[in-house]
């Protein structure tokens, strides 16, 4: 029997990982398939439920469902626990556990981009999302004593600040509103920037105009395809240090394999196909589009109505589909 992994997410066109973990389970000599799922959230917990079948080894959750997954899985483990946010799900026998491999998985990104300097204790982060949680919580437990989160909807930025209330009981985190006068306010008293929203995705969009942007800011931009995102050009313009989501997307999707499989990750092969894939194209593997797929339905959270935040064009930026 082919065994089967999945990416649950909407959109998805976009994800290097279907190429990175069908390579590596190719260079294992695992019998199984990598499919891509395009779910809307009506259609997510149907899906989730597919997979307590018996040739799924497990699952990827990827935006915008990395928080709606959370009651639909048996078990959490701490870090997901920890976050109220879910990108793999593994199984054991009937059961599903939802796991966080982004915590771990933005902590090698973050330490790769610090280098030799000591840790910063101060970070913005831009975005309130299921991946804007595990950068947060990975702050928190690196030690981070100021965290200021940024989202277009305030509510969602402050319901993140409410989640984390007792792990930030030590430390101030807090959620303001998406205004560039109180964003470069902070980005003035900060030494680390995260965009952890999906702005970006779409070529030439950026979360803040560039003008904002400090020398010698840490810049990570979550967002790995394209490569270079408009706020990393910008940043790296303006004398920032700047890292994409490349290394995060291989640390997280390393771990997601050892979950599934029980194996050690071929980490060359997997970094050799997301080396292949940035410079030749992604090699898309078929896009299953489920039940609702050709449907205008409402794409969850990322989908929603309030006025966008102004990129450096002055037009408001939106996720890619
Ligand atoms: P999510 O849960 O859907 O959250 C999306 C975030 O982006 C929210 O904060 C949302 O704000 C914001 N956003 C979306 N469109 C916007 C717009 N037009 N204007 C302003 N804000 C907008 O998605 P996620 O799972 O957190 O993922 C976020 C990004 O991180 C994606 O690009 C994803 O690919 C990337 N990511 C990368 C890695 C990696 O390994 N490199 C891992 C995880 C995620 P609202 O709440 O106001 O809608």
């Amino acid at each position: 029997m082919t065994n089967r992994v999945v990416l649950i997410g909407h959109p998805i066109a976009h994800s290097f990982s279907g190429a990175m973990q069908q390579a590596a389970l190719d260079a294992l000599g695992i019998d199984a398939r990598y499919e891509l799922w395009d779910r809307r959230q009506i259609d997510l917990a149907d899906a989730i439920a597919e997979l307590r079948g018996e040739e799924f080894l497990g699952a990827n959750v990827t935006i915008p469902h990395k928080e709606h997954v959370v009651p639909l899985v048996d078990r959490l483990t701490e870090d997901a626990q920890a976050t109220g946010a879910v990108n793999v799900i593994s199984r054991e026998g009937k059961k599903l556990i939802g796991h966080n491999t982004d915590v771990p998985g933005f902590k090698v990104a973050l330490d790769k981009l610090v280098g030799r300097q000591k840790m910063p204790r101060h970070a913005v982060v831009l975005g309130a999302g299921g991946a804007a949680r595990a950068v947060v919580y990975a702050l928190i437990t690196d030690g981070f004593q100021h965290i200021t989160v940024f989202n277009r909807h305030l509510h969602r930025g402050e319901g993140l600040v409410r989640h984390f209330g007792r792990s930030a009981a030590h430390m101030d985190l807090r959620a303001m509103p998406w205004h560039e006068s109180v964003l470069e306010a902070e980005l003035s008293k900060t030494k680390v920037l995260v965009n952890a929203t999906s702005i970006g995705m779409t070529v030439g969009e950026t979360p803040i105009p560039a003008e904002l942007l400090p020398p010698d800011l840490l810049v990570m931009d979550l967002v790995y395809n394209p490569p270079q995102s408009q706020l990393l050009k910008d940043a790296a313009a303006a004398h920032c240090a700047t890292m994409n989501g490349e290394l995060m997307l291989l640390q997280q999707g390393a771990r997601s394999f050892e979950l599934w499989t029980g194996q050690h990750a071929p980490l060359d092969v997997m970094q050799a196909e997301l080396e292949r894939a940035r410079e030749q194209g992604l090699r898309q593997l078929p896009i299953d589009m489920g039940p609702h797929g050709g449907e205008n339905a409402q794409g969850g959270a990322a989908g929603g109505a309030a006025g966008g935040v102004a990129g450096a064009s002055g037009q408001a930026a939106r996720p890619s589909a």
